[in-house]
């Protein structure tokens, strides 16, 4: 056996391929990216990478086939604390405008949420 099936789109995935595994099944990229949307759209908010290369501003998945490009950014630079650098983004996922935000060096993980369809999104600024 040189793979395995794609648990939502019956795609043939190769060993080599990017794949993710979830509840016991398996998923090849493509449907990786529709899962993290399908949830985005249900529940509003998600884990995902900020990426930031020059003038190259995206978030994205783990796997990378996943991708938002940032449209509005605010650094905020912090002389004390816990977290020197914070990252705040603005990014689309179809019509509805989200939020993201990095904290610190360690790692880009960026907790995003849905701000258009929310009551509060008039009093969120960034
Ligand atoms: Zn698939």
């Amino acid at each position: 056996m040189n793979g395995f099936k794609c648990n939502r789109c019956g795609a043939l995935i190769l060993f080599d391929n990017f794949y993710t595994v979830k509840d016991d099944k398996v998923y090849c990229g493509i449907c990786t990216s529709e899962l993290i949307k399908e949830e985005m759209r249900k529940t509003g908010k998600i884990e995902l990478y900020l990426n930031t290369y020059d003038d190259d501003w995206y978030i994205s998945d783990w796997l990378g086939n996943l991708r938002f490009p940032i449209i509005k950014k605010q650094i905020i630079i912090n002389k004390i604390g816990r977290y020197r650098r914070i990252y705040k983004v603005l990014f689309k996922l179809e019509d509805d405008w989200w939020f993201g935000i990095q904290k610190g060096n360690l790692s880009n993980i960026c907790q995003c949420r849905r701000i258009t369809n929310d009551k509060n999104s008039s009093t969120t600024s960034v």
